[in-house]
């Protein structure tokens, strides 16, 4: 090489040093430098992923870049923040221009969609793990926090649940989907929508927030135990993809759909005053936003199935969530 940078270097050079557009300093010094508005909360969250326990070895970087980044974009929706600057920590195998052109793609693309600025990260050797650091603004005091649900409240979730933990099942031979499905099930894993405008737009009508990660009802049983409630979710209720209708009388689909994760939907909580609101979101995001039951006093999260009579999931559905 013309300029002699060692291999690591050029690696942060080619693939990964792009204008930040939102920072004041980004990659390469040895510090970013941002400039937080006044008046605002500074929102942070990390999120590591490892192959084969966040992802299969064989993942297209280029859904890989992707997902890194969603995962931690769902984080500042489920604060209900503005997502500005990201961080990129990687640990590689190898060096593999193709691959870490592909895994860039990914990442930028989506953070082109956010107008999310990568300004730092790390480099090193070892086996492939990604640790993306994620930063935002959320108006002090305005953040939709996991402690704030009040009995007689709603519970409410976004979009559709399901599709991503079908899509696992169907790799670990819990379910079987056709191939068609498969192939729309497992974009829902690769490529989820983080819910960034619905998160903000929720702020002040929200009373706690989650984004659906481990699982519907791992996420709202954080909900419960975080404000010292309980909650009572309708089986029947839960919004699921024309897929998800095909495998939710099976015993171990219902499981993959509400004990699986991975949808990046947002579960949320709301007084029944709110209804009319939340609605007028439904048109305004185009986002379905569906009530699937109601926080109670008490703990931990029960389920109604069909007729309403109280349910329980197989045993591995239940172990993703504790106190249970
Ligand atoms: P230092 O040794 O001072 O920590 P590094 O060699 O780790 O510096 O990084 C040099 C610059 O490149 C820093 O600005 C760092 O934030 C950035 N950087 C390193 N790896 C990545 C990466 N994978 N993505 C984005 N920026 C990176
Ligand atoms: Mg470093």
């Amino acid at each position: 090489m013309a300029n002699n940078l060692p291999p690591e270097f050029e690696l942060i050079a080619k693939h990964f040093t792009r204008p930040a557009a939102n920072a004041v300093l980004g990659v390469g010094d040895d510090a970013a430098l941002v400039d937080v508005s006044n008046g605002m909360d500074l929102a942070v969250s990390t999120d590591t992923m490892v192959s084969g326990t966040h992802f299969f070895p064989d993942v297209d970087p280029e859904n890989l870049g992707h997902k890194a980044l969603a995962v931690n974009l769902s984080d500042m929706a489920a604060m209900g923040a503005m997502p500005y600057w990201t961080m990129l920590a990687l640990t590689l195998p190898s060096v593999d221009d193709d691959w870490l052109a592909a895994f860039a793609k990914g990442f930028f693309d989506l953070a082109a969609e956010f107008d999310v600025s990568l300004i730092g990260g790390d480099t090193t050797r070892g086996p492939l793990s990604l640790t993306v650091t994620i930063m935002g603004e959320v108006p002090a005091g305005a953040a939709l926090r996991r402690n704030g649900a009040k009995a007689g409240n709603d519970v409410w979730v976004s979009g559709n649940i399901g599709d991503a933990a079908l899509a696992v099942a169907h790799r670990h031979g819990k379910v079987v989907l056709t191939e068609t499905d498969y192939h729309e099930a497992v974009m829902r894993l690769y490529e989820p929508a983080p819910r960034v405008k619905l998160g903000q737009a929720l702020r002040g009508m929200a009373t706690a927030a989650i984004d659906v990660s481990d699982g519907l009802l791992a996420d709202l049983g954080h909900i419960c135990r975080l404000s010292g409630v309980g909650a009572t979710v309708d089986v029947n209720s839960i919004p699921v993809s024309p897929i998800g209708g095909r495998h939710v009388s099976s015993s171990a689909g219902l499981t993959a759909i509400v004990a699986g994760g991975d949808d990046y939907e947002l579960c949320f909580t709301a007084p029944a005053n709110a209804r009319e609101s939340i609605a007028e979101l439904t048109d305004m995001l185009n986002i379905p936003l569906t009530r699937i039951g109601q926080i109670r006093r008490g703990k931990g999260v029960s389920l109604l199935g069909p007729e309403g009579k109280p349910m329980k999931i197989d045993g591995r559905g239940y172990d993703h969530f504790s106190g249970s």
